[in-house]
């Protein structure tokens, strides 16, 4: 399906793709042939990144996949999924669960795709945790001659392949890893004080710990603690357990979130913070996040504290999470165990710039890396520093797409290609 003259933005409609051409093929043959004609293309996941990283430019073919067979093979025995890249976590998750199997973590929301997801390094909380990259152990690439390959973990490519910001080729499946399914309990606490706080252990209270704050005043809001019921529990005993549900943006409908209460529940309806049903997030908004070492959380949350007036009239709300270092090149968790200062932002780009810039400015010196679909300002060359392995990932870029098809001006100002 072509459509010229169609109008596609993101999710946030913060970005409208300037593409030539949009298309949605319908099978692997006609992807290929698509990919082989075109001289420059880029894919469309489900659209929920909120800078340029997916855009083609105005020469370029913007490229969706969902149109192709919605593939979801589990294999049991192997404890193994195969999913199209452009499957959601919502469908994903549901089908490994009737398997009584299970992903190790999600994100905030499960409404985004696999491939679109993974290309980014999208992650959820918990300090043994990994980025959505870590579970995959094969992806399967068209690339740009129209001809398939697929690298699987043990190649000497694979730390180059699975967070490649699309750049490499278009993903059309992966096989992840599982385990068996548990069940979460989540509970949400309040008012938890930035003085005297041991990140560590309260990091460490669950399995997947999320801490929110809108920075209008010291300290935390709300931490949402989700504890696995196959593992003990850590009483959480920093702060009071929250006497109505919460939504992690100030006024809006806690009904739009999981459960919480300490009910426990299957993984997939506990894990993300919203329900795959429901606008997730608040909707009219901008996001900016960093990924920086994890030994530096306390400081940097005092940098953020200290400017926390000129943030806060922007700010919808901020949530720190920890990620598992993780050994793919090109991902924000590369090689450190990491904590991400994520920022919901107003919708008006305006106002939340300077705002980024005083972040960047006070998170300088911890080296932070910017998530890869959200906005910033750090400039390509400062990137580069902080990414020990980007030679590699410019040499296997070169070697899989020696033309550049996949490149667009987001990964060539990023990463130099
Ligand atoms: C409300 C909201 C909540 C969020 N919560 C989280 C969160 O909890 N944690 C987190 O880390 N991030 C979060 N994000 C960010 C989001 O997860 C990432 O932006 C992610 O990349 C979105 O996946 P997508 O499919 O929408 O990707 P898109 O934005 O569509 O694309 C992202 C990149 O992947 C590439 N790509 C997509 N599909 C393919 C493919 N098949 N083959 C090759 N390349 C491909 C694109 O070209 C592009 O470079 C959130 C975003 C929103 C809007």
């Amino acid at each position: 399906m072509t459509d010229p003259a169609q109008t596609v933005t993101n999710w946030a409609r913060n970005i409208t793709y300037t593409a030539r051409e949009f298309h949605r093929p319908d099978s692997l043959d006609a992807l290929r042939s698509l990919v082989a004609d075109a001289a420059r293309v880029r894919v469309l996941g489900s659209g929920h990144s909120f800078n340029r990283v997916a855009d083609p430019g105005p020469q370029g073919l913007l490229v969706s996949i969902a149109g192709l067979p919605p593939v979801i093979e589990v294999d049991p025995a192997a404890r193994t999924v195969r999913v199209a890249g452009g499957v959601r976590y919502a469908e994903l998750a549901r089908a490994v669960d009737a398997y009584g199997l299970a992903l190790p973590n999600m994100a905030s929301l499960p409404h985004i795709s696999v491939a679109g997801s993974v290309a980014t390094g999208t992650h959820g909380s918990g300090v043994a945790n990994g980025s959505l990259a870590a579970p995959v152990r094969e992806v399967e690439l068209v690339l740009a001659d129209g001809s398939t390959t697929t690298v699987a973990r043990g190649d000497a490519r694979f730390d180059g392949a699975v967070t490649s910001l699309g750049a490499l080729g278009v993903v059309t499946a992966l096989t992840l890893d599982l385990e068996p399914a548990y069940r979460v309990a989540q509970t949400v606490y309040v008012e938890l004080p930035l003085e005297g706080l041991d990140f560590a252990a309260v990091s460490a209270a669950g399995y997947s710990v999320s801490l929110f704050t809108d920075w209008r005043e010291p300290g935390f809001r709300q931490v949402w603690v989700k504890r696995r019921t196959d593992r003990e529990a850590v009483d959480f005993g920093w702060a009071a357990p929250a006497t109505r549900a919460m939504h992690p943006v100030p006024g809006m409908p806690a009904g739009n979130c999981t459960e919480q209460f300490g009910v426990p529940g299957p993984w997939h309806e506990r894990l993300p913070h919203f329900r795959a049903e429901f606008t997730p997030s608040s909707g009219d908004e901008l996001q900016s996040e960093y990924l920086l070492p994890r030994t530096a959380a306390t400081e940097a949350l005092h940098a953020v504290d200290a400017v926390r007036e000129s943030v806060s009239p922007a700010l919808l709300t901020c949530e720190v999470r920890t990620i598992a270092a993780d050994p793919q090149w090109l991902s924000p968790a590369h090689g450190r165990d990491s904590v991400a200062l994520h920022f919901t932002w107003v919708d008006d780009l305006a106002a939340v710039l300077p705002a980024v810039g005083l972040l960047e400015e006070v998170l300088a010196p911890f080296a932070p890396r910017p998530h890869w679909g959200k906005v910033h300002s750090v400039p390509g060359e400062v990137l580069s520093e902080r990414y020990p392995r980007l030679a590699d990932f410019r040499a296997l870029a070169r070697t899989l797409d020696p033309g550049g098809k996949f490149a667009n001006d987001f990964v060539r100002d990023a990463l130099a290609l």
